[in-house]
């Protein structure tokens, strides 16, 4: 159901709880995957990383407590990397907008769960070059639970499952080429299975928006953050990107492209 049904005032509190949650995730997450990247227990409480001091409830409120203490460790005064306000704050923004996008609906909370692991996958890849399977193999136990409960469950399914293996596979062939040719390790396996994770979750139109505008932001990167093809940088935060992008715009965009055609709806 779209927030334009409710009341303003009950639809910025939406909006707020979203956002709050989103930050909530965000902070989790950002917790989980330095956690990883240091090969340290998921299980136990937050603390601070200079000091080890354990981290109390008022320190742990997102967005808010590191604004109340001044980026700053409450009890050793240390400096708080700045890259966790800007997890709460984009988890909070990207549930927000898909909220304002997609209503109250099951989508919605599916939408929330894939960009989590998504987001996930990309600050792993930007620390380690390294993201786990168990991150595209969630994100793809995820589709098919919500497909599962679907009217038409077999045809999504069928359908979603071609497009994963067609555009997977496709990338799959092209990296064996490339690596062939240019000697060297082109696109990463990380990111051929995350393509085709993301192909279940968009149809053959929209996954072909997504590659395009996933290399499009990563030659623009490219080129502003001055990387030269011999470097390698991690892609999967381009594709993070790229599939938000398809997510938020694909349909209006196609939409008015087939209209040039004069193609109908997309
Ligand atoms: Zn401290």
């Amino acid at each position: 159901m779209s927030l334009f049904f409710f009341q303003p005032v009950f639809a910025v509190g939406l909006c707020l709880f979203a956002f709050m949650l989103g930050a909530c995730v965000g902070s989790l997450t950002n917790c989980l995957c330095g956690r990883s990247r240091d090969n340290k227990s998921f299980w136990g409480r937050s603390f601070c990383p200079v000091c080890l001091h354990k981290l109390g409830p008022l320190d742990l409120i997102p967005v808010f407590s590191f604004i109340f203490l001044r980026a700053k460790c409450r009890y050793c005064h240390s400096k708080l990397s700045f890259r966790y306000l800007f997890s709460e704050l984009l988890f909070g923004a990207v549930f927000v907008s898909i909220l304002l996008r997609f209503g109250i609906s099951a989508y919605t909370l599916e939408l929330w769960i894939l960009f989590s692991l998504l987001i996930a996958a990309a600050i792993m890849d930007i620390d380690t070059f390294e993201v786990p399977d168990t991150l595209p193999v969630a994100a793809a136990i995820l589709f098919v639970l919500f497909a599962a409960f679907s009217e038409d469950r077999l045809s999504i399914l069928v359908r979603s499952l071609l497009n994963a293996l067609i555009f997977g596979g496709s990338i799959l062939i092209l990296s064996l080429i490339f690596d062939k040719v240019y000697k060297k390790d082109t696109i990463g396996g990380a990111d051929i299975k995350l393509i085709a994770v993301l192909a279940l979750f968009f149809d053959w139109k929209q996954t072909l928006f997504l590659i395009i505008i996933a290399c499009l932001v990563g030659i623009l990167f490219a080129y502003f953050a001055k990387i030269g093809p011999q470097k390698a940088f991690p892609f999967i935060p381009t594709l993070v990107l790229a599939a938000y992008i398809t997510l938020m715009v694909s349909e209006p965009f196609l939409n008015w492209y087939a209209g040039l055609f004069g193609l109908g709806e997309h």
